[in-house]
C-alpha cells in the first residue's frame, strides 16, 4: 500500500516508515500538518497515518480538510495516551481507526494491515467507475484510458468523477460548477469550460473515440456514442 505518514516527531516518523517498508509498503513521511495536507491532496494514497498533535496545522484540521475532498482513503490517527476526547473527535471527523501512543511497531503494522483488508472487500468495487475503456478508481484516484494511466489534477479528477457517475446524462455548466466547486462562493461557468478542455486533451487523445461531448446550448456529457444534438468537434468547449 502507498502510505503517507504525517508525524512531527521525526524519529518516530522514520521508525514508522521503515517498519512499513519492511512489511512491503511504500511510505512517504511528512513532519508537519501543512506539508502533510499538501501531499495528501496532491497524490493518491491507500492509507494515511496521521498524528493529531502537529505544528502549523493541527491533525484534526488536516483530517477534516482531507475529508472535504476524499472520503475513501483510510486514515489511522495517532493520539497521545489518555486523550479519549481526541480519539472520539478524530473518529467523528472521519478517521477509520486510532492508535494511542506509545505503541509497538507490531501493533501499528497490525492496524494498518487490518485497514488495508477492509479496503479490499468486494463492497468497495463500487469505487470503480467506467465508460468504454476509460476507468476511474475513486479510492486511489487512479484514472486510465485504453490501458494508459492519465495524470489528472485534483480538480480535473473531480469534474470527471461527476461526469462518470452518471454516463450519458447531460450536465449544464452551472450544475457542474455547483457539484465541483460547492464549497467556494466565487466560481465562473467559464472555469468549467477550461477544465473540460483540459480533460479532453488528456482523455480524448487523437486516435481514440471521443467520450466527452458538448451538447449545444445545454452542457456536457460523457458517453461512448455521440449524443443527439452534440456539437461537432471542440466548438463551444
Ligand atoms: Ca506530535
Amino acid at each position: 500500500m502507498r502510505i503517507l505518514v504525517i508525524e512531527d516527531e521525526t524519529q518516530l516518523a522514520r521508525h514508522i516508515a521503515s517498519a512499513l517498508s519492511r512489511h512491503g509498503h511504500t511510505p512517504t513521511a511528512r513532519f508537519d500538518g501543512a506539508e502533510g495536507l499538501k501531499v495528501a491532496l496532491a497524490e493518491p494514497h491507500d492509507l494515511i497515518v496521521l498524528d493529531l498533535n502537529l505544528p502549523h496545522l493541527d491533525g484534526m484540521e488536516v483530517l477534516s480538510r482531507i475529508r472535504e475532498y476524499d472520503r475513501t482513503t483510510r486514515v489511522l490517527v495517532l493520539t497521545a495516551r489518555g486523550e479519549v476526547e481526541h480519539r472520539i473527535k478524530g473518529l467523528r471527523a472521519g478517521a477509520d481507526d486510532y492508535l494511542a501512543k506509545p505503541f509497538s511497531m507490531d501493533e501499528l503494522i497490525a492496524r494498518v494491515e487490518a485497514l488495508g483488508r477492509r479496503g479490499a472487500t468486494p463492497a468497495e468495487t463500487s469505487d470503480r467507475l467506467s465508460v468504454a475503456d476509460l476507468s476511474m478508481d475513486v479510492r486511489t484516484r487512479h484514472v486510465s484510458r485504453a490501458g494508459s494511466v492519465l495524470a489528472l489534477s485534483p480538480r480535473e479528477f473531480d469534474v470527471l468523477q461527476v461526469l462518470l457517475q452518471d454516463p450519458g446524462r447531460i450536465f449544464s455548466r452551472t450544475e457542474l460548477c455547483e457539484r465541483v466547486w460547492q464549497r467556494e462562493h466565487e466560481y465562473d461557468t467559464r472555469t468549467v469550460e477550461v477544465f473540460i478542455m483540459r480533460l479532453r486533451k488528456k482523455i480524448d487523445a487523437p486516435g481514440l473515440v471521443p467520450l466527452i461531448h458538448t451538447v449545444r446550448s445545454v452542457g456536457y456529457t460523457l458517453r461512448a456514442g455521440e449524443p443527439a444534438g452534440a456539437a461537432k468537434g471542440q466548438a463551444g468547449a
